[in-house]
């Protein structure tokens, strides 16, 4: 199906096709029409499927039409977890609204707050944000929400990892009730869903690329090597294989740092990107990154969130991550939007936990690569086999509950009331724990994400 076809104006269709793309992601096949229709949204869907288009192509119509922004007041909140990801909405704002006559402007903080406070008072059509920065433009009066019409949450589960709740709480607070509401994870775990509860309305709920999907197009294998030797082994891939452009994932700031330095000492350009560094320093690694300027840019998780570097070629997870998830999230940052990629993991003894959990979410065992002169003294165990994912059960209905009258009339009917009140509960504690899921057993189905698989459904409660 085209992109006329699910109803966008010709404006944004130009638009679409001047980046490239000729038909919809499957997110965005079901999530535009709904948004077009002022529905609510919950999507379960991770970057490199094309979630961003689709939320902000039918924003864009929708604000097309009605009143213009007043003064310091906003039409339409996309909250994002990262400055990197609002940013990068940011872009995408700009570059689907070219020939739409709309402003938008992103807002985070680590800058200064004032060149914001000013361009705020003109009003803006679509605000990108990150929290925190938004409360402190808020107390100072420097946005309003009088005319808010759509609110976004991008990636809430990172929203909540990062302890975001309180300010997302604060915010909600502060926006008119009548809203359009839309809300995007990768996972819809227990808290995601409790956090969607007080935020949206009968939402219509859509789910594209399990997780370990992203998986599909990237290849991927693992290199055993000891932890002392991972530089050594990562400067000899690189000139070996002349990697050009190569995204590597450590696990702490300090070692970022401490990578790039070995790197620039054997040559190689490498910049870090990280929680620590400013603004203005993340800004410039990725933009050289992005020019090729640097071969080399080492990243931790939550900076590398909201990265997007087409057709990024490689990717190297020099530690991997205590998170399984996270490997999925580090990988999809390669082969994007259905191109081929390459993601390769110097795995040392000590990961074997962190290796097992990975293998377990993406439902298979990574190849082992050993490199000449690079074998490991100390083994990296062999992983476990891998169990079978469990198909989630649907919820059976809740009984609805009973009045005290009728309590009161059962068990006076009942010859041994309190025998089975008793089993009544034990029952009901047998359940709980079996219906608590696994983090990942929803993501059981092996669907590619741009093959059009994906599942719409709409929630009546
Ligand atoms: P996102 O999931 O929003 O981070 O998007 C991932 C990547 O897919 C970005 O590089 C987009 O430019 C690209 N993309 C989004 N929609 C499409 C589409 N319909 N066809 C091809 N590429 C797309």
């Amino acid at each position: 199906m085209s992109f006329e076809a699910i109803g966008l104006i010709p404006e944004l269709v130009e638009a679409v096709k001047q980046q490239g793309y000729d038909k919809p992601s499957p997110i965005q096949l079901k999530a535009i029409p709904e948004v077009l229709k002022g529905k609510d949204l919950m999507g379960a869907a991770q970057t490199g499927t094309g979630k961003t288009a689709g939320f902000t192509l039918p924003i864009l119509q929708l604000l097309a039409k009605g009143e213009k922004a007043r003064s310091n007041c906003a039409r339409a909140l996309i909250l994002a977890p990262t400055r990197e990801l609002a940013a990068q909405v940011g872009k995408s704002v700009e570059t689907y609204g070219k020939h739409l006559k709309l402003s938008s402007m992103v807002v985070f903080g680590g800058v200064k707050i004032n060149p914001q406070m000013m361009r705020l008072r003109n009003g803006v059509d679509i605000l990108v944000a990150t929290p925190g920065r938004l409360l402190d433009l808020h107390q100072n009066n420097a946005v309003k929400f009088d005319q808010l019409e759509i609110l976004v949450l991008d990636e809430a589960d990172r929203m909540l990892d990062m302890g975001f709740i309180h300010d997302i709480k604060r915010v909600l607070r502060v926006l008119p009730a009548k809203r359009q509401n839309l809300m995007f994870s990768a996972t819809f775990s227990d808290s995601i869903r409790a956090l969607a509860k007080t935020i949206v309305n009968d939402p219509v709920e859509i789910s594209v690329s399990p997780p370990n999907a992203a998986a599909k197009s990237v290849k991927q294998w693992l290199h055993p090597v000891d932890k002392k030797r991972k530089a050594s082994l990562l400067i000899e891939l690189i000139q070996e294989n002349k990697w050009h452009q190569i995204l590597v994932f450590v696990r702490t700031k300090h070692g970022a740092n401490k990578l790039v330095k070995t790197l620039n000492g054997a040559r190689i350009k490498a910049l870090a990107i990280h929680g620590n560094k400013s603004q203005g320093a993340r800004t410039k690694a990725l933009a050289e990154f992005k020019a090729n300027k640097i071969q080399v840019l080492v990243a931790t998780d939550i900076a590398a969130r909201g990265i997007d570097i087409h057709q990024l070629p490689q990717v190297v997870n020099f530690d991997l991550p205590n998170v399984a998830e996270d490997y999925v999230h580090r990988i999809g940052r390669t082969g994007r939007a259905g191109s081929e990629g390459q993601a390769v993991s110097l795995v040392s003894a000590d990961e074997i936990k962190q290796l097992q959990d990975i293998e377990q979410l993406i439902q298979k065992h990574i190849t082992r690569e050993y490199i000449g002169g690079f074998e490991p003294n100390h083994e990296v165990p062999q992983s476990k086999t891998i169990k079978p994912l469990k198909a989630k059960k649907p919820k059976k209905p809740k009984k609805p509950k009973q009045t005290k009258q009728q309590v009161a009339n059962d068990s006076a009917n009942s010859k041994q009331p309190n025998k089975n009140k008793e089993k009544n509960r034990t029952i009901k504690k047998g359940k709980s724990v079996k219906s608590k899921r696994k983090p990942g057993s929803r993501q059981s189905t092996e669907n590619n994400i741009w093959s059009g698989s994906s599942k719409t459904k709409t929630n009546k409660g």
